[in-house]
């Protein structure tokens, strides 16, 4: 089975990324077929997250330009390249920018300890496909640089096929994108990563997308008691919708926030925090509020670059653990479809992170200033 514009270079808009610190130019772009093993999708729907800010911001000293960014979409498959069994032409897909290979020697895809498939991870931290080259050209026949294997602020994309988690048609794109990144990497940090049981008691640290779904994964694990930690306070309704015990704002407070929360709000403190602020002294509060002698932190924020954590080793020596999370841990092709599947049973609603909408490719940039504006979840663009 094949598309009507199946291997023939399809031109379409794109937001362009030119350079750091400057907004994203609305282009028309060439989008080459897909090579050995890729995919072409055609993008529905594309969230806007934190990481395609921080490169658009110049803070990520890797970051390469002119590139298209976008890593959180719903698609439609197009056309595929030579070899690709696993997708076919008018497929539902959500790129993963952590992939999965599934080849029997991945050591990473046979473990069950982890998602961190490092199969396309050197050429995809270059900007290009995993042959080494590009599918995007500009109006001048330049190249444009692919950004976390996704670059989904385009009206069509090529990623890998191991980057392509096939999901149920039946599920709206302009929703189920949002598994792409922030949601699925809160609820995996929960359900993954620290694997919180029932009756535990947790601290969440920054109230974006990320931490209310951890919120949101924590009530679904069980927790008894969930500490919403923000300093915007406008954040603390809708934690408390989705799960949040309690809410406190540490600009409120005359102690550091961890001393409060291991001594006040509870006896020695939580047994499980996480930073979903990229802060790297919240990183070590959100350690220090853990239980003596067995409380684990998680780290989910990204910091800037350059930042070091740091604490007091007695806080390790005395049972604390630190751990960080990719993507909450979740193996992408096998793992994100039954996200999607839990969400159209109804048992795991995330209509509440939408909070802006826009149409068209070109409005991607209003979009970034809705989400600067401080009460902004997840702005999604409708193509
Ligand atoms: P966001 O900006 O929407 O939310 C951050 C929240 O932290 C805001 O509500 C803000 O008010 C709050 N905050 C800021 N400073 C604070 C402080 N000192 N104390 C308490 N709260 C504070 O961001 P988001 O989309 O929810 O993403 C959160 C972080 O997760 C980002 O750093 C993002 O890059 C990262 N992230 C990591 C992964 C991963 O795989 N590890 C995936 C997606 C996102
Ligand atoms: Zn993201």
């Amino acid at each position: 089975m094949s598309s009507a514009t199946a291997g023939a270079p399809i031109k379409c808009k794109a937001m362009v990324a030119r350079g750091p610190k400057q907004p994203m130019v609305e282009e028309e772009i060439t989008v080459m077929p897909p090579q050995a093993g890729e995919v072409r999708v055609k993008v529905i729907a594309n969230a806007l997250c934190h990481t395609d800010i921080y490169t658009l911001d110049g803070h990520d000293p890797e970051g390469l330009f002119p590139c298209i960014l976008g890593h959180e979409a719903g698609c439609v498959v197009e056309s595929v390249g030579e070899g690709v069994t696993s997708v076919k032409p008018g497929d539902h897909v959500i790129p993963c920018y952590t992939p999965q290979c599934c080849e029997t020697t991945c050591v990473f895809c046979q473990s069950p300890k982890t998602n961190l498939c490092p199969k396309i991870r050197g050429t995809q931290g270059q900007g290009v496909m995993p042959d080494g080259t590009v599918r995007f050209k500009d109006k001048d026949g330049k190249d444009i640089f692919h950004f976390m294997g996704c670059s989904t602020m385009s009206e069509y994309t090529v990623i890998a096929e191991i980057s392509c988690a096939k999901i149920n048609p039946d599920a709206a794109l302009e929703k189920v994108c949002l598994f792409g990144c922030g949601i699925s990497t809160g609820l995996g940090a929960v359900w993954n990563t620290c694997k919180v049981e029932t009756n535990s008691t947790v601290a969440v640290f920054g109230l974006g997308a990320v931490g209310l779904s951890v919120i949101q994964g924590a009530k679904i694990a069980g927790a008894i008691k969930i500490i919403a930690v923000d300093v915007n306070p406008k954040k603390f309704e809708i934690a408390k919708q989705l799960g949040a015990t309690d809410c406190v704002n540490p600009k409120d407070i005359d102690k550091p926030i961890q001393q409060h929360i291991a001594g006040v709000m509870t006896q020695w403190g939580v047994d499980y925090s996480f930073d979903c602020t990229g802060k790297t002294e919240i990183m070590r509060a959100a350690l220090e509020c853990c239980h003596r002698g067995w409380g684990t932190s998680c780290i989910i924020g990204v910091a800037a670059s350059g930042h070091e954590i740091s604490t007091r080793p007695f806080q390790l020596v005395t049972g604390r653990v630190w751990k960080g999370t990719a993507f909450g841990g979740f193996k992408s092709r096998s793992q994100v479809p039954v996200l999607v599947e839990r969400n159209l049973r109804g048992d795991l609603d995330i209509d509440h992170y939408i909070t802006h909408r826009f149409k068209g490719v070109g409005e991607t940039n209003a979009a970034v200033d809705a989400l600067h504006s401080g009460d902004c979840l997840r702005a999604v663009v409708e193509y």
